[in-house]
């Protein structure tokens, strides 16, 4: 039996390893997203359109181009830059 609970522990340790493995490569992955949908945000010529029947929430609207939702204006900037959605 002490060689199952051995064998046990050793599975234990190999799925420990590769899930920090696989967490850091994801996350990894992850940064390289959000870097090309920062650059395609830049980039693109938006083509903004309200999804669904929201009229309140900026979350709801998306580009049609390049699929990505309008950011919140950045603190800093007292009014957006894209006065023509606002209400
Ligand atoms: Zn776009």
């Amino acid at each position: 039996m002490e060689d199952l609970i051995a064998r046990r522990q050793a599975i234990y340790n190999e799925i420990y390893d590769r899930r920090q493995a696989l967490e850091e490569e994801v996350k990894n992955l992850e940064k390289t997203i959000s870097k090309i949908n920062s650059n395609i945000y830049d980039i693109c010529e938006h083509n903004w359109v309200r999804d669904r029947d929201s009229q309140y929430d900026r979350a709801y609207t998306y580009c049609t181009k390049c699929n990505m939702h309008l950011r919140p204006a950045t603190s800093g900037t007292a009014s957006g830059t894209h006065s023509c959605l606002t209400e």
